[in-house]
């Protein structure tokens, strides 16, 4: 039987997930979709033969939905979430898991409450190519320990409504829950360094490049850049020094043009081709998992609550003028080792 799926918000990536589902997730069906605006909503469900429902709640709570997928803005993640917990049901949350710690403490204790795991936060950059070769050569120890890492996270543009607060709790939460994913690690402090600010990117409440500074228990610094309206494309580099060479994240294969005395090649506009794979994978593995009721292995709630609770210490360090600031987790609870 194919796993029934209902999906909460149908903006670009709800859009994308729903097409992805039914094009080329195997055993699974869109069952139902919800969207605020009724027009989207309704087409889409006609499109690909769901029911629609007006109310995320009581689509999740609908006895055709199986297991439930949350799209909407970020500001309404954590309502929907604990209502997937509180009907029983496997949800698969886009990143962050919620825009407040304090959102992401009462998912936690939820999901506790319930006993099992059952929530999985779209961090996807876990399921690339490029990032699980780096992972595996680093824990093979090709370059040695690992010491330093330069990243950067550059958007071509940007909506008018971001803001500073956004491009770290929004862009940056993806850097923040790879390292932690890939060096194995915790972060035990963080700072937010400003450069001059980007003519392009200037606007009312944005703050535009950002560097965020992290300090691991192991020891290793981070600096990631954090730009809004790069101007030139959706770039995402990652480098990770160690004490015997480095590694570093691929650019994506694209072909080289050459004319006129030129080489050219083609850098991705947006997110929605430069991971399609990990999209493709991490959706598949879900699905599996659910359908046998297997172990999620995707970014679990604590792994959103520790990517929320530093996105809001760096958010709080630059709101105080860049000081760097600890970072303090509380033990993690058995059910999340
Ligand atoms: P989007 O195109 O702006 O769509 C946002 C969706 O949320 C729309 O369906 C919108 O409805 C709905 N919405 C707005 N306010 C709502 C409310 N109060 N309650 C319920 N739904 C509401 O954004 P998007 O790019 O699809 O992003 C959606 C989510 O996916 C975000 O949380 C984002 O962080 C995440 N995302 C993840 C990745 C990734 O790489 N993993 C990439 C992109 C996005 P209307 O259409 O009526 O406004």
């Amino acid at each position: 039987m194919e796993l029934q799926i209902g999906v909460v918000g149908l903006g670009a990536i709800g859009r994308d997930h729903v097409k992805r589902l039914t094009e080329r997730i195997t055993g699974c069906k869109v069952a139902a979709v919800s969207e605020m605006n009724e027009e989207i909503g309704r087409k889409v469900a006609q499109q690909y033969n769901a029911k629609f429902y007006a109310d995320g709640e009581e689509l999740i709570n609908s006895p055709e939905v199986q297991a439930v997928m949350v799209t909407t803005w970020d500001p309404a993640h954590a309502q929907y979430v604990l209502a997937a917990i509180r009907a029983g049901k496997y949800v698969f949350c886009e990143k962050p898991l919620a825009t407040e710690v304090s959102e992401c403490e009462t998912i936690l204790a939820e999901e506790q409450k319930f006993g099992k795991r059952i929530v999985q936060v779209g961090f996807m950059r876990r399921y690339d190519p490029g990032y699980v070769e780096m992972k595996q050569a680093i824990e093979d120890g090709k370059i040695g320990l690992p010491l330093i890492v330069h990243a950067c996270h550059r958007n071509m543009n940007h909506a008018a409504t971001m803001t500073s607060e956004m491009s770290i709790k929004n862009s940056g939460v993806h850097e923040i829950d790879i390292f932690r994913w890939l060096l194995d690690d915790e972060y035990v402090s963080g700072q937010v360094v400003l450069p001059r600010q980007s003519r392009i990117s200037a606007g009312e409440g944005l703050q535009d490049p950002q560097i965020m500074m992290l300090r691991t228990k192991k020891g290793i610094c981070i600096d990631v850049e954090i730009s809004q309206s790069s101007g030139y494309g959706y770039d995402i580099q990652c480098e990770v020094v160690g004490d015997l060479g480095t590694i570093r994240l691929p650019d994506p294969p694209t072909v080289i043009t050459k004319t006129d005395c030129t080489r050219t090649t083609a850098i991705m506009p947006d997110w929605q081709n430069r991971f399609i794979e990990a999209y493709n994978i991490e959706m598949q593995d879900w699905v599996d998992r659910v359908r046998k009721g297997e172990k999620l292995t995707g970014a679990s709630s604590w792994d959103g609550y520790a990517a929320c609770l530093t996105a809001y210490v760096l958010g709080q360090c630059r709101e105080e003028g860049g000081t760097a600031r600890e970072i303090r987790f509380p033990e993690k609870p058995e059910f999340y080792k």
